[in-house]
């Protein structure tokens, strides 16, 4: 009876790697046509200011819909593109699409928002990454005032030194730089605080189960705190009710962005709900 039950396990345990093995060979001949046959786009979803309920920047999010598998999601094909060295041109083109959008925005007569981008820790540690940044800059006409580089806490932790020297850099030239997920990943404070970063994204995991949960509350209260200490503005990630959207209020948080406010959409459908027509000066 058991070693039947053993028995099935393994095999079960064996289809599911082979499933698995299958789908990502699938995935990977399917990005051989993607960016000729169109697969791969952009949404946007809103960074809005709590206090004043306006829509301060968006996050660029990429996606794609295979021909036969239909949309697959960037938890999986990210880290495909990664193993495949692949990120770099695919995370080059999300830049360039979100910045052509930008400057398409303002030449729509759009307020300026700030467009945040992901950056694989791959893309930022190569070599030729700022020079790629400002490549995609003067092709676009990009304001680098208006880009937000949203960097995952972990990769941010690796390799100290050289992450400084970069994000200084990129501060330099006009841009701004984001700590995606944090919480996640392991932070030392002291680390943390020679960063130059000017927002903390805290991960959305920290909402789940929130409301009633003086624990949780407790945690983003801290981090809030934290990041203000620091000098940083704090924006909590994966806001989906009213109670949460106060409770942050409250606490004085900076910015949110969750599927309460709006879930990631079209540049027309972002532009229609949220964005306001620049005064026109002088
Ligand atoms: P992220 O950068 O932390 O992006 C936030 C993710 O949370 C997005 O998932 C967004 O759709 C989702 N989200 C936002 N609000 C809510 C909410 O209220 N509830 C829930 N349950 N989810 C919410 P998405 O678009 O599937 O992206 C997942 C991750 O894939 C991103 O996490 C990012 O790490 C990566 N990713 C997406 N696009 C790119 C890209 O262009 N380049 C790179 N390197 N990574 C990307
Ligand atoms: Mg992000
Ligand atoms: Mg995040
Ligand atoms: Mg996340």
């Amino acid at each position: 009876e058991s070693k039947k039950n053993g028995k099935n396990c393994v095999t079960e345990f064996n289809e599911e790697i082979r499933h698995k093995l299958e789908r990502t060979m699938l995935l990977e001949q399917g990005f051989e046509h993607a960016f000729e046959q169109e697969e791969f786009y952009v949404l946007y979803q809103p960074k809005v200011n709590v206090k004043s309920g306006s829509l301060e920047g968006v996050e660029a999010l990429m996606r794609w819909t295979h021909p036969s598998v239909g949309p697959v999601s960037p938890v999986e094909f990210i880290p495909i593109m990664e193993e495949k060295g692949m990120i770099h041109s695919v995370g080059r083109w999300v830049l360039k699409e979100a910045c052509r959008q930008w400057v398409r925005w303002i030449g729509e007569g759009k307020e300026p928002i700030v467009m945040g981008v992901n950056i694989s820790p791959l893309q930022f540690s190569r070599e030729d990454f700022i020079p790629s940044v400002q490549e995609v800059l003067d092709e676009t006409g990009m304001d680098p005032n208006y880009l937000e580089l949203e960097l995952t806490e972990s990769s941010a932790m690796k390799c100290e030194a050289d992450v400084i020297v970069i994000l200084d850099r990129l501060r330099e030239m006009g841009i701004k730089i984001s700590l995606d997920d944090f919480g996640t990943g392991y932070s030392s404070f002291r680390y943390l605080k020679a960063l130059p970063v000017e927002i903390l994204k805290i991960d959305r995991s920290f909402l789940e189960d929130f409301e009633g949960n003086e624990e949780q509350e407790a945690i983003v209260r801290s981090m809030i705190t934290l990041g203000h200490n620091l000098n940083m503005k704090v924006l909590v990630e994966g806001v989906e009710d009213a109670y949460q959207m106060d409770w942050l209020k409250r606490e004085g948080c900076d910015l949110i962005q969750g599927f309460y406010l709006s879930r990631p959409d079209t540049a027309e459908a972002i532009s229609a709900r949220w964005m306001n027509i620049a005064a026109v000066s002088n």
